[in-house]
């Protein structure tokens, strides 16, 4: 083995779990199984090393100074890479290179452009679950390309579950648990099951310790005590807060200078909403292909700059409670849309804006390039025009605007000394120079201008010697191998002086050099060499500077990424004809004219029937809204969450008017979702998320119910809806605000026994046949399910639908009575209900009036009949038998 290869292999041993990229000179090499996969997955030749001697070594390569993409593609495709890299200069190496791991990637450690999605964050989450029931699960999460860094506590393995969903990471850190830990490996076990191609990294369980990680914390932020980040208090989570962090360290081989503070954030802080509400009422990806089309955050995102996307999609998942708050953002959105040349001054600001976040970050981890650096640069410059242009709202400029415009910190020095340094010209690398400006240091000056003067000298010396030998062809040339030469055709080679040493014999030429042209050749590469150097240590001493100014620099961000949600949600608001809330402490929830922002958007706001709903009130608790399939139903539904929801992150609603008294939670059940993928059964999700709903709705909760029970029998089915409308109603003393979509107008009935329950219904009107549905939300309950009318707009055939309305008719003349023949007790018609209603099919009148009786006792199957549907059908034999 040679003594490289000896090296890559020591090297490979201590990171066998990951994709080794070896730097030789200008190429990231791979070789054995490594490059075998890479190749593979990055679609690049496979070759191989020692190619004449018998044992090959499969390798593959990409270049150094364009491996980004390929890094980011290894890692998207669920690789942890390592990447090892020339330490010290070949040039002045004794013998082999030495080289070493300076980064390792996995999905939640990207910080490259190509790997990431610049309007969502990329979270590493670590997870330091309670041990005991009584216990809180610790939580920690991390973008290491924003330097964004939280923690919280929470309550249990469900509610951590629940924040998983919403921040939504790409790679999760959990404990190597010392001895057996059941709680934990059914955790790790739902995890995998629920996000099966989620990253997990596993980090010895000792690292998790409080005091280990309070040391951790302590050191990283040079304080004495956590207390000032108002940390201390959450035990479980500094552990897992400090694994991240030291997970990061250790992969970054830096010292991540832009996580300057861990915050903690409380779940009663904000409107939570659980994954199925996330899911159902389509906030950040559609139910159809899960993509962003046709979602909320399609609607409202009209934010300018990576940090204002983020920031806009963590408002959507996290609304707030505090009224103060919410109304200060309305303010805020309601003064720039008085104004609009204000908000055209902020929107050309914000475009000039890149993604500082992710800027400072490279420049943290020295992975910056001179572009981006002038990006950063430009950005710089858009911040006083911002400022400015907030400032014009005046005097009287909304708490939150004063505020922001004041915030702002200054950044002219850095703006100045990048725009002094960098050349606009720059290219992506630094390899070659020409990244800094003439006029920024003397020495590069110099060297610049030595370069700059070669050509004149060269050619001074051209002719000079042209006149002094008498040889018109004579000229000066340059290649790789021996650098500058005097070039004389065969003809005049009698005519060469002495001092010219023949180098190379060409055809019809020979090529000399002279001790003045080596001369001279040596200052153009040195000055070259050093030129590059010394540009290097300029542009180093930048990136420097941009650290230096991590504070400001993220604090400017943060404010830009405020002012870009407040300018997107003014300019929807005016698009969309969206009005003010009035948002308060109160109990009431009255929309008027609401419409559902999304589907206003695709069906087009005159297609889009608006509806006024009203919820809260003594009389109105508990809607009940009844319809056929297909009538609107669940459009008002979510409508009316999505309304609440927009509302408290601070935002106008599509309504002509609305006031909303703040809910706490919103739980929604709504449709049935394919979840076969997870193996549950339509059924049982429905259940447990019905079961989710009667834990943790608490009276300030809106709780949305699309439908429930019916992935059972029928009456079972409207039992369970009966018994959980009861128990949401016993919530608190005035019981959950809860609108109720269901097509079993039986459950209408028990409006009767609650005066806080109230029926509506959806309208349609009967035409001949047919029904047209008018999506008009009405007092009162439906009269009829309409089923056979909308199986027909379906399209289901002619025939099939004339055969269902007789074996309708049949039911319906047969003893399945309906509830409301029965005083509306459940329990009563329970006794009396079939279980299915199957026999009727089975054995259709038409079949009775052309067999025999006896041939069709022969045919029921008396294993599966159950007593009354023997005698239903004993009844309906007698019936058919009299009439003849
Ligand atoms: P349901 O829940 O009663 O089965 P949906 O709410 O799913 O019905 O509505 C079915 C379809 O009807 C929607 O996809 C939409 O195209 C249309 N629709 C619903 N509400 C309205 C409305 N207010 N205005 C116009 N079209 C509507």
């Amino acid at each position: 083995m040679t003594p490289m290869f000896k090296q890559y292999m020591s090297i490979k041993e201590e990171y066998p779990d990951a994709i080794l990229l070896f730097r030789m000179g200008d190429f990231y090499e791979m070789f054995f199984e490594d490059a075998v996969e890479a190749s593979r997955i990055l679609d690049i030749t496979l070759t191989s090393r020692n190619r004449e001697k018998e044992q090959k070594v499969p390798m593959c390569g990409v270049p150094a100074h364009a491996a980004d993409p390929y890094i980011s593609r290894l890692v998207r495709a669920g690789k942890k890479v390592a990447i090892c890299e020339q330490v010290e200069d070949p040039k002045k190496a004794k013998g082999l290179v030495r080289r070493e791991v300076i980064r390792v990637l996995t999905p939640g450690l990207i910080t490259e452009e190509d790997g990431l999605e610049p309007k969502a964050n990329n979270y590493l989450v670590a997870i330091n679950p309670g041990r005991k029931k009584t216990e809180p699960w610790g939580l920690a999460y991390m973008d290491l390309s924003t330097g964004e860094f939280r923690l919280t506590e929470l309550s249990d393995e469900k509610e951590c579950m629940e924040e998983i969903f919403r921040l939504d990471p790409s790679e999760l850190v959990l404990p190597d648990p010392v001895e057996k830990d059941y709680t934990l490996d059914s955790f790790t076990e739902i995890v995998q099951k629920t996000f099966p191609t989620l990253f997990i990294t596993r980090r010895p369980g000792e690292l998790f310790g409080l005091k280990r990680g309070e040391k951790v914390l302590l050191d990283h932020f040079n304080v004495r005590s956590l207390d000032g980040f108002g940390i201390s208090e959450r035990n479980r989570a500094i552990g897992a807060a400090a694994v991240l962090l030291t997970y990061a360290k250790e992969t970054q081989g830096e010292l991540l200078e832009h996580i300057g503070s861990i915050t903690p954030y409380y779940l009663r802080e904000y409107l939570v909403m659980d994954e199925a509400s996330k899911r159902n009422l389509e906030l950040l990806a559609n139910n159809i292909d899960g993509g962003k089309a046709n979602t909320l955050l399609s609607v409202l995102d009209q934010t300018l700059t990576p940090m204002g996307g983020r920031l806009l999609r963590k408002w959507i998942l996290y609304p707030l409670v505090d009224t103060v708050r919410i109304n200060q953002r309305l303010d805020a959105i309601e003064a720039l849309g008085g104004h609009p040349s204000v908000l055209d001054e902020i929107k050309e600001a914000l475009k000039r804006i890149h993604d500082i976040e992710r800027l400072l970050t490279r420049a943290v981890l020295g992975t910056i390039n001179p572009r981006e650096v002038l990006a950063l640069k430009e950005s710089l410059a858009a911040i006083p025009a911002l400022k400015k242009a907030l400032e014009g709202l005046g005097e009287g400029a909304p708490d939150l605007v004063q505020e922001i415009s004041t915030s702002f910190l200054q950044l002219d020095s850095l703006h100045d000394l990048i725009d002094a340094a960098i050349r606009e010209d720059a290219p992506m690398v630094l390899r070659d120079g020409r990244v800094i400006k003439k006029g920024f240091d003397k020495r590069l000056d110099e060297l610049i201008d030595l370069q700059e003067n070669t050509r004149s000298v060269l050619a001074g010396i051209e002719t000079r010697e042209r006149e002094k030998t008498n040889i018109p062809s004579l000229k000066i040339g340059f290649n790789k191998v021996f650098g500058y030469y005097i070039e004389v055709t065969k003809t005049h080679r009698d005519k060469v002086p002495e001092g010219y040493i023949r180098k190379q014999t060409l055809v019809n030429a020979e090529r000399y050099i002279t001790q003045e042209l080596k001369e001279l050749e040596e200052r153009i590469l040195s000055a070259q060499e050093e030129r590059v150097e010394l540009e290097e240590a300029l542009f180093k001493g930048i990136r420097q500077e941009i650290v230096n100014h991590k504070g400001p620099l993220k604090k400017d961000a943060e404010l830009i990424a405020v002012v870009d949600c407040l300018q997107a949600l003014s300019r929807v608001a005016q698009k969309n004809g969206y009005t003010r809330p009035i948002v308060d402490q109160g109990d009431e929830i009255d929309l008027k004219a609401m419409r559902h922002p999304v589907l206003e958007e695709v069906l087009g706001q005159d297609a889009f029937i608006p509806n006024d709903v009203h919820l809260g009130e003594e009389c109105a608790r508990f809607l009940i809204i009844t319809g056929p399939n297909m009538a609107g139903k669940s459009t008002i539904l979510r409508s009316t969450a999505l309304t609440v929801l927009m509302a408290q992150m601070g935002g106008f609603v599509p309504c002509e008017s609305a006031k909303i008294g703040v809910v706490d939670k919103i739980f929604t059940r709504v449709g049935a979702t394919d979840y076969l993928s997870r193996g549950q059964s339509t059924f049982m999700v429905e259940m447990s998320e019905t079961a989710n709903i009667l834990h943790n709705a608490t009276e300030k909760s809106l709780v949305i119910l699309d439908e429930i029970g019916r992935g059972t029998s029928t009456y079972d089915g409207l039992a369970i809806a009966w018994a959980v409308s009861e128990e949401l109603l016993k919530i608190g003393e005035k019981g959950a605000k809860t609108l109720f979509a269901t097509h079993y107008h039986e459950l209408t009935k028990i409006a009767s026994r609650d005066q806080r329950i109230k029926n509506l219904s959806v309208a349609v009107k009967e035409w001949g046949e047919e029904i047209i549905f008018l999506y008009r939300l009405i007092e009162g309950p439906a009269n009829k399910s309409y089923g056979i009318q909308v199986a027909a707009l379906a399209g289901v055939p002619g025939h099939v639908v004339r055969r269902a309305k007789e074996i309708l008719e049949e039911i319906e003349a047969q003893g399945h009575v309906r509830l409301e023949q029965e005083g509306g007790e459940p329990e009563g018609f329970k006794k009396r209900a079939p279980r299915q209603l199957t026999l009727p099919l089975q054995c259709p009148r038409q079949c009775l009036r052309l067999k025999k009786a006896g041939e069709y006792i022969r045919d029921v199957d008396i294993n599966n009949t159950t007593p009354l549907e023997a005698l239903n059908f004993l009844a309906m034999l007698k019936q058919e038998i009299e009439k003849g």
